[in-house]
Order: C-alpha cells, then structure tokens, then sequence
C-alpha cells in the first residue's frame, strides 16, 4: 500500500471520529484530498483506494494532470482551491466541478459568461479573508453576505456555500466559527475550512468539506 494510501484512511478515521465526537451524523463531512505539487503517478493510487474528490490550486498545473485521469475515472470531482484571474476563467469552468475561490465582482461576471457560452455549470463557493490578511485572496467579512446576494440577483450564480484559510498562526476556531455565521446569514449551507493542521477542530465547528493535503501526500 502506499504511504498516501494508508493516510488517506487514518485521514478518513480521524474525520469520522471528529464527526461522532461532535455528534455529526457519519459522512456529514466532505473530504476534499489537495494534490496539489503531486503528479498522477502520485495521485493515482489514492484514486484507487476510493477517493474521489480532489482540490488543486492553479488552474495551468491542474490542465497538467486531471484531463487523462478524468477520462479513466469519470466520476471524479476536481475543485479549485487556489486564486483565479479572471483571464483564466474559461479554462476553470471547462476543468473543474467546484470553484471554491469566487471572491470579487470582477470573477463573479467573468465565471457567469463563462458558463453561459460554455453550458458547463461548476458548483461555486465565494473565499472569505476571516483574518483580513492583505496577502490572502478572499473577500472582506464585512462585504461576504452582500457579495454573495449580488453574485446571486446580479448575475445568476448558484452559490452553494462559503470558504476559508484562517491566518497560520492564529487558533482557527473564531475563523470557522465566523466563516458559518456568514453563511447563515448568506443563507448557503456549505462551508469549506479546514486543512492538515486542523480539519478535526473544522468538523467541530461544522464545515461541511474539509480540504487535506500534506496530511495525505506528504510534506510539499
Ligand atoms: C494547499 C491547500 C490546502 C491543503 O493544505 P495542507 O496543509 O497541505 O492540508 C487547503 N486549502 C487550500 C486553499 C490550499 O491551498
């Protein structure tokens, strides 16, 4: 077995008993494995243990490796967790089922003529920088729940929930727990937080996917 293998499935145990500890009901949570740096041959086996949702955080390296994939696992689900320039939009929706980085206007109307001409429809998250951190993407906490109805009214998206990388040195708790009050307010379901360092605390505080990668592949 490979090492990725046997950490995916203690990854696995360790997100269902976070789930039971927090009397979550089995399955509630969504693991989303970030392959991110690692190529196919790495991948390859994680896919055939069962895992089938995977997260990549540049569109150019993600062209790279999950077309010849896909085509050999039809039911994967491939989600960008990385920042997206609007000059990259249509190569983002033709790739991926899940953008979890929609964080401003300029990317919410480049994504919805995307998926108008192109009839492809991924399922988007909007980024919320919880820390206010100015090197990270993510829109303003103060501007997410208007952001999200203006994605909604003004331009047709389906938002389907929120996401977060809380600051590195910070207790990622207060973070989690705003990112679900936003969207409660926003009134989407889905929160995305939670990543090797703490997705067990995520479950906790409700995020319905969690996004692990060196606790799977590795260190980077
Ligand atoms: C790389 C990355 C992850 C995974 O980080 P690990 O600490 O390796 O689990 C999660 N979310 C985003 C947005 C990332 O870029």
């Amino acid at each position: 077995m490979s090492k990725a293998v046997e950490n995916l499935r203690a990854v696995r145990e360790k997100i269902a008993g976070a789930e039971r500890a927090a009397g979550r009901p089995e399955g509630a949570v969504t693991l989303v494995a970030v392959s991110k740096t690692f190529d196919a041959e790495a991948i390859r086996p994680v896919i055939e243990a069962g895992q089938r949702i995977f997260g990549e955080n540049r569109v150019q390296e993600a062209q790279g490796k999950w077309p010849a994939l896909k085509k050999d696992f039809p039911d994967l689900e491939l989600r960008l967790i990385g920042p997206l320039q609007s000059n990259k939009a249509a190569d983002a929706v033709a790739l991926f089922d899940v953008i979890e980085t929609v964080d401003r206007e300029k990317i919410a109307r480049a994504l919805a003529a995307e998926m108008k001409k192109q009839g492809r429809t991924p399922r988007l998250y909007v980024q919320v920088n919880t820390g206010l951190e100015e090197q990270k993407a993510g829109i303003d906490p103060r501007q997410a729940v208007a952001f999200v109805r203006h994605c909604i009214e003004e331009y047709g998206l389906a938002i389907e929930g929120l996401m977060c990388i809380p600051p590195a040195d910070e207790n990622p708790g207060p973070h989690f727990a705003l990112l679900e009050k936003l969207a409660r307010e926003a009134g989407v379901e889905r929160y995305s937080m939670g990543m090797s360092g703490d997705y067990e605390t995520a479950v906790a505080f409700g995020a319905t996917s969690v996004r692990v990668g060196s606790a799977i592949f590795g260190a980077r």
